[in-house]
């Protein structure tokens, strides 16, 4: 946790992208063991908050804590490494490969064995190769998708391909999982079973920061709620109470 208590803390956060400041002065601080909400109208920076925390962008100002650790300025992939998974708005999958293979690129940042164990392929290797392809299997389980493993991504129904979304990422062993509009195109049963998908996710410990424009998505399991507009927090509470706000009611009749 952070020195503040908190599992991440992002602390007046800038990123301007020319003449615009997509997020101005924005601080964040999330609960171990919650599931956040991030949510805003279009162009609000959602997803440049997400990107930011992941490292994609490097932020103009500001600086977030993740478990005790500045992590401003340093790779995706060390970010990555520390602990913090995401999927993307739009589904990012590798559409020729597999199910099971789209996890196993993610397992792939956990394997311990140097280029020496995998030319020669050494008993190690050998070890690492099946452990993860269990844990890639246990995963798909995990998400539902165990009789699809060896489909290619490609030809999956859109709902399944989010949730094998959802399976790579958690292939990173996160603590902190990043989902970026999950319900975008899903049908109502899709809806819920990604709903009972988080909830499964957070029964696990893992902290879930969840962008969503599904009102009833984001009423039904987030524990706290931030509100983005232009680039700044608006308000942030309990569902019931942003949803109730003025400034937000504003927010998005005005957008
Ligand atoms: P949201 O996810 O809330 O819809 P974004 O975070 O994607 O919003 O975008 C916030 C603002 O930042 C928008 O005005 C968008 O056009 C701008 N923006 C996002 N990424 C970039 C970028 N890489 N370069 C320039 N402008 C960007
Ligand atoms: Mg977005």
């Amino acid at each position: 946790v952070t020195s503040n208590g908190f599992l991440l803390e992002a602390r007046n956060i800038v990123m301007q992208f020319g003449g615009l400041k997509a997020l101005n002065d924005v601080n964040l601080q999330i609960k171990k063991g919650s599931v956040h909400g991030l949510i805003g109208p279009n162009g609000s920076g959602k997803s440049t908050t997400m990107n930011v925390l992941t490292g994609i962008y490097s932020p103009t100002a500001g600086e977030i804590e993740f478990n005790g650790k500045i992590i401003t300025g340093t790779t995706p992939s060390s970010i990555a490494g520390e602990g913090i998974a995401r999927t993307f708005q739009n589904v990012q999958l590798f559409g020729e490969m597999t199910a099971i293979e789209n996890v196993l690129v993610g397992l792939h940042h956990t394997f311990r064995h140097s280029l020496i164990d995998v030319v020669f392929q050494t008993p190690r290797c050998r070890k690492e190769k099946n452990s993860a392809e269990v844990r890639a299997a246990s995963l798909l389980q995990f998400v539902g998708l165990a009789d699809l493993a060896n489909e290619e991504a490609r030809n999956l129904p859109y709902g399944k391909q989010r949730l094998l979304e959802i399976a790579r990422a958690l292939a990173l062993n996160p603590s902190l999982l990043l989902l970026d509009e999950p319900a975008a195109g899903l049908t109502a049963p899709d809806i819920k079973e990604l709903i009972s998908m988080i909830e499964k996710i957070r029964s696990h410990g893992i902290t879930v920061i969840l962008i969503e424009h599904h009102m009833d998505v984001v009423m039904s399991i987030c524990d706290t709620v931030t509100v983005l507009d232009f680039g700044q927090k608006i308000a942030e509470g309990t569902p019931a109470a942003v949803q109730s706000d003025e400034k937000v009611i504003e927010a998005y009749l005005g957008g």
